[in-house]
């Protein structure tokens, strides 16, 4: 019987595993099929305190699990792929083999959604970015384009035009989905431009973004727009299929956790990071919630002895 186990290995669950290993928990961490998380494409992390100079998100994660490793976490390399609640007692399914514990704390993140197109995957980190706050700094008097028309594509199109020299908002039905005071605010913004209803087909450049194939949704025409920036905002799917039948989600599927804290619906089982945080979304974030959901747990299990 283990006492804790950690499903993922972002910044939150590896967080979890420092503070958990070093109250004496020896939590179990599986790190699943993409070990690090998002961060890992991340070619430069600048705003991740403590490192000054930027560093990789693969650096930065890889720092943050010897740290885990070296307080005795113990990891394992398989996915969680299925939790039944008996009792009190958690029993997680990941790869072959069945771990009992006392405690789970789900932080398995959320993936950003991307654009259905090969050019998308091809420019990922080279021009093309799902992270306005963590990238649009590298985009200084330059011209980039948000995709989207929920309120994250309003947020970052805003917080874009501090450096960019222009923002065009390409959203693919002439419906926002954002609230309007989000849209009032970048229609306000006079260094903002708007193309709806247009899809982007194609992303342009050699090595880096030079510009997009735009197609009218409506009159099928094209036109190719010059930009450095494709800046993709159009929704996240957090990753938490298999615990469905144990915690409670909201409509879009994130944890639902008690405000201020990392308890779910179900004594014994937290959440931490993108999992359940469908508005900061940075790894740092990630991390705080991480040191909060092993002390919850380390609490949850004083209680319970
Ligand atoms: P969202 O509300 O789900 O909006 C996603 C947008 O992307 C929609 O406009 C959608 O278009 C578009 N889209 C989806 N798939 C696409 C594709 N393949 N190609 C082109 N466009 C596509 O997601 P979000 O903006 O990330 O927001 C997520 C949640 O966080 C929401 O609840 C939001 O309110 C909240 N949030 C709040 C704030 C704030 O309060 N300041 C800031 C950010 C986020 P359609 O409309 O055509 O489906």
């Amino acid at each position: 019987m283990q006492k804790v186990v950690i499903a993922g290995s972002g910044p939150a669950g590896l967080t979890a595993g420092i503070y958990s290993a070093r109250a004496g928990l020896a939590p179990i961490i599986f790190e699943g099929p993409a070990p690090g998380g998002q961060l890992t494409v991340s070619a430069e992390v600048e705003n991740y305190p403590g490192f000054p100079e930027a560093l990789s998100g693969m650096e930065l994660m890889e720092r943050i699990h010897k740290q885990a490793e070296k307080f005795g976490a113990r990891f394992n390399s398989a996915m969680v792929e299925q939790v039944v609640k008996d009792g009190d007692v958690f029993k997680v399914k990941a790869g072959d083999k069945t771990t009992e514990a006392q405690a789970l704390i789900i932080a398995t993140g959320a993936q950003a959604r991307r654009l259905p197109i090969p050019s998308e995957k091809k420019f990922y980190g080279k021009g093309v970015s799902g992270c306005a706050t963590c990238d649009g700094f590298f985009y200084k008097d330059k011209k980039v384009i948000v995709v989207g028309g929920g309120n994250a594509a309003m947020e970052d199109a805003v917080f874009l035009t501090k450096f960019a020299s222009k923002v065009t908002i390409v959203h693919r039905r002439d419906y926002l989905r954002a609230d309007a005071v989000e849209v009032e605010k970048a229609k306000k913004n006079s260094k903002i431009e708007w193309l709806i209803p247009w899809v982007v087909k194609e992303i342009l450049g050699n090595d880096l973004v030079t510009g997009v194939k735009l197609k009218n949704a409506e009159s099928g025409k094209t036109f190719e727009l010059e930009c450095e920036g494709v800046f993709v905002a159009i929704g996240h799917e957090p990753k938490t299929d298999v615990f469905k039948d144990v915690v409670q989600t909201d409509e879009k599927g994130f944890i639902i956790v008690q405000p201020g804290s990392t308890r779910t619906s179900t004594d014994g089982v937290f959440a931490c990071g993108d999992v359940c945080d469908h508005k900061y979304k940075q790894a740092v974030v990630a991390a705080g919630q991480g040191c909060m959901a092993a002390m919850d747990v380390d609490r949850y299990l004083g209680i319970k002895e």
